[in-house]
């Protein structure tokens, strides 16, 4: 800021001490705000850390549950699924399925929501049953919403299939994959990049 000009000397010694302690005044508030952000952080940081914690002990003592609840639901798909069209087999391929023949499709009005109401509420926070989830795939069952296929989401979840069978069991891959999604969150886990990664696009 520019100097207003001399005024007498009275203006002039006070108009720069009223500066610095307008200036201390402010340091001092801009510290405070400062610290308070910091503590909020720390907070924040701690309460992450904790719902983290948490979730890990959670996916423990869950992970019996959700496997045996996946296995129920992939033998359905499997059974009630249909197999994918000769198009569908080579982009499987291309995405790296070892046994494309093995996919079955089953296409839902909704995605399954366990009924075991703490793996239910675990898979709605760990967004992996979201109402915004199309697909869902467990081993070679692969589950799509009705309103929801394409060619992208075919080809993204099979890839989570080539991962299933690169990991080599249902039950591995869940360990694998919910213990990524729980540290870092499931747009930046690993298999889910991976899976973005390989989407072929809609023609
Ligand atoms: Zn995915």
């Amino acid at each position: 800021m520019g100097s207003a000009g001399h005024r007498g000397d009275l203006s002039m010694a006070d108009v720069p001490k009223a500066g610095r302690r307008k200036r201390r005044l402010a340091l001092a508030s801009l510290m405070g705000v400062a610290g308070l952000v910091a503590g909020t952080l720390v907070f924040q940081a701690r309460s992450r850390q904790q719902a983290h914690m948490d979730l890990e002990t959670a996916l423990a003592q869950l992970l019996p549950r959700a496997i045996s609840w996946a296995q129920g639901v992939a033998a359905d798909a499997a059974a009630r699924g249909t197999s994918l069209e000769p198009s569908g087999l080579a982009d499987a391929s291309t995405v790296g399925v070892q046994r494309p023949e093995s996919i079955r499709v089953l296409m839902i009005d909704r995605l399954p929501i366990p009924s075991d109401l703490d793996l239910q509420r675990a898979a709605l926070r760990t967004g992996l049953l979201g109402p915004d989830a199309a697909g869902l795939t467990l081993g070679y069952s692969i589950l799509i919403r009705h309103g929801h296929f394409s060619r992208r989401l075919l080809s993204h979840e099979c890839r989570h299939v080539a991962q299933y069978e690169q990991v080599g069991s249902l039950e591995s891959f869940l360990v694998s994959y919910l213990s990524s999604i729980i540290q870092v969150g499931y747009w930046d886990c690993p298999f889910e990049q991976d899976a973005r990664a390989h989407e072929l696009p809609d023609t």
